[in-house]
């Protein structure tokens, strides 16, 4: 799906000069790489506080944490998206509250939240799925409305630009109070091992994010709240320095690639290439296709037996998730999210894709339709 090795030998003298440094310097945590790495993205997000961490599930933990909510306190969440937006949820003891998606772009949108809405809830956290945004602008107008925060989860669409109607234009993840993202080596800002970051542009929930991720103190031993150990480390920080400066060429890249299948497959009566949001451009970091008619295990299966990797995002809806059973209503219905646990499809999406590839990908796409 990822072919990370190309990627690292096309800058591998950049890269092992950068991680050689870090050694030679021995300073492993909170060294001089991680502050840069901070500054570096808070430049290139526009936002005022940018705090690592250690991974994406923490960030979007410490983000909660950050926001002095009660147990039972409800906390909107999409169906359709990666365990760990919910799971952080349940484990603070707060309240996660499913809901359904948009079949075409399988994002929340504010209609489908406002219905949600309670005298309980908190929090809204929008999931910016594959590598767009939601529709912000009326999230956020809903969340003003009922006095809501807003985390967006921005673990898949870092580098995509959200577009407001004014025509201004902002950053995914720093639009909502909080943002957060996740440096797994196949997130499209991917580290050579775990890393994770927030975001925000309130100073005084900077201040707190920060405290809570070095466990509650901001002067040494000085205690003030209770936090967790969450830290983005010096060689992970030296690699990610170097790969923000290409994260804009990878979307173009992944762009190339989306474009291309998207090209070779539209005329497919039974398949549905992914929809554009208007509002936000696509960093692609999943091409995602819906196949019709129950065919899309046998898809998946004829293109493994051609050494075509694919993958389901995602199988099972997080209401049917055993480990959620509790937070669930039986009788809650999430129509667009089961039909799209059974109809989704992703095709391999990276940087070092070449025009051969592709075509032996879409060909094969092709003659099983045939
Ligand atoms: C990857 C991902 C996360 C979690 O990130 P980790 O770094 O693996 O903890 C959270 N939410 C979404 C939507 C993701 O895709």
């Amino acid at each position: 799906m990822v072919d990370l090795k190309t990627q690292y030998l096309n800058m591998k003298e950049e890269i092992d000069q950068a991680i050689l440094e870090v050694v030679e310097s021995c300073a492993f945590i909170n060294g001089p790489k991680v502050k840069e790495f901070q500054t570096n993205l808070e430049k290139y997000l526009g936002v005022n506080h940018v705090i690592p961490c250690a991974n994406g599930t923490d960030a979007l933990q410490i983000a909660l944490m950050a926001l002095d909510l009660k147990p039972d306190d409800e906390i909107i969440v999409p169906a359709f998206t990666y365990v760990a937006t919910a799971e952080v949820i349940a484990l603070l003891k707060l309240k996660p509250i499913m809901v359904d998606v948009r079949p075409d772009t399988f994002d929340i949108t504010a209609e489908i939240i406002e219905k949600a809405i309670t005298p309980n809830t908190k929090v809204i956290v929008p999931v910016h799925l594959f590598g767009q945004c939601c529709d912000m602008e009326g999230i956020m107008a809903v969340a003003k409305a009922h006095n809501l925060f807003v985390i967006e989860d921005n673990a898949q669409a870092i580098g995509a630009d959200y577009t407001f109607k004014d025509g201004s234009t902002k950053k995914a993840g720093t639009i909502g109070d909080i943002g957060t993202t996740s440096f797994y080596p196949a997130k499209n800002l991917g580290a050579y091992g775990d890393g994770g970051a927030i975001f925000t542009n309130d100073e005084e929930l900077g201040n707190k994010i920060r405290m809570i991720a070095n466990h509650g103190q901001n002067r040494r031993y000085y205690h003030s709240m209770i936090g967790c150990n969450s830290r983005l480390d010096s060689i992970q920080a030296a690699v990610l320095n170097i790969k923000l400066k290409y994260l804009d060429n990878y979307a173009k890249r992944r762009n190339q690639v989306a474009n291309f299948y998207d090209e070779a497959l539209m005329g497919l009566s039974e398949i549905e290439i992914p929809k554009r949001n208007p509002n936000s451009n696509h960093v692609f970091h999943q091409y995602t296709l819906m196949v019709r008619n129950d065919k899309r295990d046998a898809l998946k299966e004829y293109l493994s037996d051609r050494g075509i990797p694919t993958m389901i995002y995602y199988p099972v809806p997080l209401n049917k998730q055993k480990a959620f059973r509790q937070f669930v209503d039986e009788n809650l219905e999430m129509p667009v999210t089961e039909m799209l646990c059974d109809s989704v499809l992703s095709l391999p999406i990276h940087t070092e894709m070449n025009e051969e590839l592709l075509r032996f990908i879409s060909n094969s796409v092709k003659s099983f339709f045939e």
